[in-house]
């Protein structure tokens, strides 16, 4: 069987029934036309041209609602999205349906300073395993995310501080050309922000930020159900704001920035130096028996119950919750979402985040906002950078 991408919808309203089947699945003729305000008429005849260009297709009668029966409509079941998720340490590839069910997925350990030949390549391997196991020879389109600043229109990193050698790199062309098929290509929060809109606690939050702790600190905002990228793409960097005047030197060469304080190399480099310095006797036997340290090692301390990393975590919840504190006052959002690999040190810095927010926002703005932890683990990365390219695949001409 070869999924291939027969058309692109070619009216807003083809392009608004696609987004409804991809967000809500399945949906009568009827309901399709009552949601977008469209006649039954119309909506019948935007149906079927859909139909035609391999987009949609008929998915057995509908619950009756009295009168007619009407038909069910789904996304065409040949229509496959490829989501590349690059980390700081890791490449993963996912492979969706057109609802952006994770159809199949491959990971690997890899650094991202190796530069973006070496990355890159690996991550086409991924996509191509992925694809030939499902029998897919063209995806309708592939999003990738990446840990660092991205010019958006331009499909390239913009002097990303830890991924060295990729400033100005065309990525989205690059993959476009080798791959055949359309690619977007946006930070790797923007994409998470897009995977827990879709998939995650985020799905019915229309204003919200995602917050991405993992090796860099990062911002995603979703205003009225829309990504947020600001004039430049940078919107939401939030881990280079300063968080104290003379603070540790950051990737990005200032200091004191809140992702030299919490971010992952800042949490080993804490982490060593502790259990060098005899201050946690849980690290300093971590560090004996694996010969270095990292940010899981730090999580594996706090769940042993060791005082100093506790403390450290306090402390570094404590500043990420004086950033987060500001943004609510600056952007009243209706709800905050927590993910990353560091968010997975859980409840005890979850805890200390909303204990800072809640004292420090005014009650007006916290009086309904959820703080909560991503439940998406590494799948928000690759189901948005799968929804990242959709969007642009089921858009209007
Ligand atoms: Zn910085």
């Amino acid at each position: 069987m070869a999924h291939t991408l027969a058309g692109r919808p070619e009216t807003a309203t083809q392009a608004k029934v696609l987004k409804l089947l991809r967000d809500e699945g399945p949906l009568s003729r009827v309901e399709l036309a009552d949601r977008l305000g469209v006649s039954r008429t119309t909506m019948a005849s935007e149906v079927s041209r859909l139909t035609e260009l391999g987009l949609a297709e008929g998915a057995g009668p509908a619950a009756s609602r009295g009168g007619r029966r009407s038909t069910l409509v789904d996304l065409s079941s040949d229509v496959r999205f490829v989501g590349v998720a690059i980390g700081a340490t890791t490449v993963s590839v996912a492979l969706t349906d057109g609802r952006l069910t994770v159809l199949g997925q491959r990971s690997i350990d890899m650094d991202v300073r190796l530069g973006p030949e070496p990355v890159l390549a690996r991550a086409l391997e991924l996509t191509h395993k992925v694809l030939a196991e499902h029998g897919v020879t063209r995806p309708a389109g592939v999003g990738v995310g990446v840990p660092g600043p991205v010019d958006f229109h331009g499909g390239m990193p913009v002097s990303p501080p830890i991924m060295p050698g990729w400033d100005g790199y065309p990525v989205r062309d690059a993959l476009a050309r080798e791959l055949g098929c359309p690619v977007l290509l946006d930070n790797d929060v923007n994409v998470m922000a897009l995977g827990e809109q879709h998939s995650g606690v985020a799905k019915n939050a229309r204003d919200f930020l995602f917050v991405k702790i993992g090796t860099g600190i990062g911002c995603g905002i979703v205003v009225d159900g829309q990504l947020y990228r600001g004039v430049d793409g940078c919107a939401g960097d939030i881990g280079h704001i300063r968080v104290e005047e003379f603070g540790p030197t950051c990737a990005c060469g200032n200091t004191g920035c809140l992702e030299a304080f919490f971010g992952g190399s800042a949490l080993a480099r804490d982490a060593l130096a502790a259990a060098r310095g005899g201050r946690s006797p849980a690290l300093a036997s971590l560090l004996a028996e694996k010969g270095e340290l990292t940010g899981a090692d730090v999580a594996a301390a706090v769940a042993m119950g060791d005082p100093f990393t506790v403390q450290m975590i306090r402390d570094g919840g404590h500043r990420v919750g004086w950033v987060l504190a500001s943004l609510v006052s600056f952007f009243n959002p209706g709800l905050i979402v927590i993910g990353g690999r560091v968010a997975r040190l859980g409840h005890p810095l979850l805890a200390e985040i909303r204990g800072v927010v809640y004292r420090r926002s005014l009650p007006l703005a916290t009086g309904n906002l959820p703080v909560v932890l991503s439940e998406m683990g590494d799948d928000a990365g690759v189901v948005g950078a799968a929804a990242l390219i959709s969007d642009a695949i089921f858009a209007a001409p």
